[in-house]
């Protein structure tokens, strides 16, 4: 089949760990990945963003090819409570880093190190970040471990399991998930079977 633009976007996720690794401020274009699926998810409500538009799920797609075990990820993964406790662990994170840039915003030093997997601390001394304000860049480094730490589950979930595993319990997913769910449910006056084929998560159709 002809390949689309779209097909090659994992490029652009490639691109933005390089550019993040040259400069931390570059941390800041992961916004795009946190606000694009979530506008596509409440205007168009579907998934077409995991579908088609997600480079993450495209390099972890690639990569599978060869690296993944290629094995059926564990029923707790795709478990409910499973994902939603995982999205409301990641948001907590994910406000623990809000909170660390709002205490350099209000006079608290920078820290520079890119913390990863919640726990391990990577210095990053190098990064050029005296052009913006402390903040700025203390957002930056904290941006950065969050995106390096779900690639690095991803990673490892794709090794372990399918190469797409990740996207099972990835907090976009879920988000954009609940949200089209909540989108079709209204519409349709229920959640049928078609709601839930729009809706389902990338590992779910199979790839
Ligand atoms: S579930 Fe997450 S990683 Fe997978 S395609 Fe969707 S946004 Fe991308």
């Amino acid at each position: 089949m002809k390949k689309k633009w779209y097909d090659y976007l994992w490029i652009g996720e490639l691109l933005y760990w390089a550019l993040g690794l040259c400069n931390i401020l570059f941390a800041w274009l992961g916004m795009l990945f946190f606000t694009i699926p979530l506008l596509v998810a409440l205007i168009g409500g579907n998934k077409a963003y995991c579908n088609r538009y997600c480079g993450r799920g495209q390099l972890l797609g690639l990569l599978g090819k060869k690296l993944s075990r290629n094995a059926p990820p564990p029923k707790f993964l795709r478990s409910r409570w499973f994902r939603y406790g995982f999205l409301a662990f990641f948001m907590v994170m994910f406000g623990l880093m809000l909170r660390g840039t709002y205490m350099v915003f209000a006079g608290a030093p920078l820290r520079q190190a890119v913390t990863l997997l919640w726990v391990f601390k990577l210095p990053w001394h190098w990064a050029k970040v005296d052009i913006v304000a402390p903040w700025m860049a203390q957002f930056a480094f904290g941006f950065y471990g969050v995106m390096m730490t779900s690639t690095v589950l991803g990673l490892l979930t794709m090794v372990l399991f399918r190469p797409r595993s990740w996207c099972v319990y990835c907090p976009m997913g879920t988000m954009t998930q609940g949200i089209c769910m909540l989108k079709q449910k209204k519409e349709d006056g229920g959640c049928g079977g078609e709601s839930r084929e729009n809706c389902g998560a990338a590992e779910d159709s199979g790839q």
